[in-house]
Order: structure tokens, then C-alpha cells, then sequence
């Protein structure tokens, strides 16, 4: 597609240095990639739907359901992704499923009906917990749809999708089945990633790896939930605790790198902490993620600052190699 400027896109890439490890883009309003498309990303590594649903469709999913309006979630969340996937294609453009929390859902109008009043919406019902439940799986089964009618009518197979919120492998093992039964499979043009969120898909990395395509590190959540601090809390990060440089949170993603990479799996990540902190750029790139995304603000500072950590990493190995071969 025609760029803003005129340029190709390839003379426009050609115009930052190129990075083994991706860059991607996060993106939460779809009309937002007309702005940013001759920025050098490689793919959208998070696109977020809250912005679609709270502002395109307006109303709770259920609530559309009950009264017989389905087609506009479908056609609403389906215009949304299809109007990136189309501007940005072959790239891909990894689709978030919904990741709402109650009070949230709430505020959709029609919303309060479907919603209970949580204590602790931050671990409440949530991401994957809510797609496998008797209540919102029919809307769930509407994100789906919604990914189906871009990818098979529209044609844009660079559309990818990612769960968030994951905490278990049997909620994951019936979500993609959920979504199996609607006509999505994995297959070599169909990635299937999950968010390395909480704690637990750290732990059994090994599992999870089996039952997709591809981890991304929400650091927001992760850094929260390994440290047990609320990521709203002004206190604790007055006091220093919300860190994503922390050691137990830094550990963690260069674990799950490692196990992710064993089985074959990539790894990315599209939380705030690449962007806050160079040097966890830096640590990442060092452990061999695949792919880093970010905000449109700060894509072409990430670009130049990992391909000059690229560039460093090479020429410590080739003086490396050269002391070892004079002795
Ligand atoms: C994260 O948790 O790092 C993330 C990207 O998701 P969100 O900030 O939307 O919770
Ligand atoms: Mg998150």
C-alpha cells in the first residue's frame, strides 16, 4: 500500500538498519495505523480491540446477543482488525482477544447485567478465565467469528491472535478448543500466541510451548503478579517496588525464553518495559527474543537502539573468537 510520504516501503525500511530480532507495534485504534504506517515495524506485536469495542461497538457483547444483534460485534471488531491487517500487509497483526476486566464490562452499555461487581477485577474474571466460562463464551465465540471473517472473507491471513490473562493449560487446552469448533486451527499461516502474564505459564513453560506457536511477556502484568504489587499503586511505585528491571521478573523471561525455544516456540514482548528501560532492551536481546513491540513513540528509537545491541553482541563474538584461536 501507498505510503503517507510516497516512498515505498521498502525505501522507507531501508532508511533504519535492520534488526535480527523484529520490531513490532502495539495498537489499540485501528484508524491510528494511517498515522503510523510508514513507521519501520515489522508487524503489529499486540493490537488491542478494547478501543474497537468501547468505541465502534459501544455495547456489551452479551447484550447484543440477547437482542439479536451479533452481526454488528462481528462486523465492527472485523472492520477494526481488517483495516490494519489491509494496511500493513503481509506483515501480521497479532490480535488480542478481549481483556476487559469487569468494571470494565461494565461501563459497555447493556453491560451491568452481565457483570458481577468484583473485589479484585485486576485477578478477577479475566482474559482466558472468561471466554471457557457458560456466561461469555458466546461472545467469545464472537471474537472468533470476527477473526474468521478477516481472515477467510477478507482475505487478510496475516491475522494472528493471541489470549490473554492465561493461568492454566486447561482453560487454554478449552478456549482453543472453543475456537477449533468455531473453524480456527494453527497451521503454518495461523499463529497462536498467549501472554506471559501471570507466574504460572513461567512454571510450566514446557506445557504451554506444546499447545502454541508463541509466548509475548506482558510486563505490565508480569512484573505486578511476580512481585505482588498492584501496577496502580502510586505507594509501592513511589517506594521503588514496581520494577520490570527486578531480578525474579528478569529471571523469569529469560527462563521462559529458553524453555519457549526448546520447543520451538518464539518469544515476545509488549509491555511498557523495553521502552522504560534501554538496558532490559539490551538483557532481552542478549537471551534471544524473537521479536520486541512497542508504542508508535518509540518504534524507531527501539529499532536503532537493539541493532546497535546487535552490533555489539557480534563484535564480541568475533574478538572473542580471535583470543581464542591465538592460544
Ligand atoms: C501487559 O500486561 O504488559 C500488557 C501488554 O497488557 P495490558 O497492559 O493491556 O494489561
Ligand atoms: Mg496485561
Amino acid at each position: 500500500t501507498a505510503s503517507t510520504t510516497g516512498l515505498s516501503k521498502e525505501l522507507l525500511m531501508s532508511l533504519y538498519p535492520v534488526t535480527a530480532t523484529k520490531i513490532y507495534m502495539n495498537l489499540g485504534e485501528p484508524t491510528l495505523i494511517d498515522k503510523y504506517q510508514d513507521l519501520p515495524f515489522d508487524g503489529i506485536g499486540l493490537m488491542r480491540i478494547e478501543f474497537i469495542v468501547s468505541e465502534w461497538v459501544k455495547y456489551h457483547p452479551l447484550y447484543l446477543i440477547k437482542t439479536g444483534q451479533s452481526n454488528l460485534f462481528i462486523d465492527k471488531l472485523s472492520e477494526g482488525v481488517a483495516k490494519v491487517a489491509q494496511a500493513i500487509y503481509p506483515r501480521p497483526v497479532v490480535v488480542r482477544f478481549s481483556d476487559f476486566k469487569t468494571n470494565e464490562y461494565r461501563k459497555l452499555q447493556g453491560g451491568e447485567e452481565f457483570e458481577p461487581e468484583e473485589r479484585n477485577p485486576m485477578i478477577g474474571w479475566r482474559g482466558v478465565s472468561r471466554y471457557v466460562s457458560k456466561v461469555y463464551e458466546p461472545a467469545f465465540r464472537l471474537e472468533v467469528r470476527a477473526i474468521l471473517k478477516a481472515r477467510e472473507e477478507m482475505g487478510l491471513k496475516n491475522v494472528w491472535v493471541m489470549f490473554p490473562f492465561v493461568r492454566t493449560t486447561w482453560e487454554l487446552r478449552r478456549a482453543i478448543s472453543i475456537m477449533e469448533e468455531e473453524g480456527l486451527r494453527r497451521s503454518s499461516d495461523f499463529k497462536v500466541w498467549i501472554m506471559a502474564e501471570v507466574p504460572s505459564v513461567v512454571v510450566l513453560a514446557d506445557e504451554f510451548s506444546k499447545m502454541v506457536d508463541g509466548f509475548s511477556v506482558g510486563s505490565n502484568d508480569l512484573t505486578q503478579l511476580t512481585l505482588g504489587v498492584d501496577r496502580d499503586s502510586d505507594l509501592l511505585a513511589s517506594m521503588g517496588y514496581y520494577d520490570e528491571r527486578d531480578p525474579a521478573v528478569m529471571a523469569s523471561i529469560r527462563r521462559l525464553i529458553k524453555t519457549a525455544h526448546r520447543n520451538g516456540a518464539t518469544v515476545s514482548i509488549c509491555g511498557q518495559a523495553p521502552s522504560n528501560y534501554p538496558e532490559v532492551a539490551e538483557q532481552l536481546v542478549r537471551a534471544g527474543i524473537d521479536s520486541v513491540s512497542v508504542n508508535p513513540d518509540t518504534v524507531v528509537r527501539t529499532r536503532r537502539y537493539i541493532a546497535s545491541v546487535e552490533h555489539k553482541i557480534i563484535l564480541e563474538e568475533s574478538s572473542g573468537a580471535k583470543r581464542k584461536m591465538r592460544y
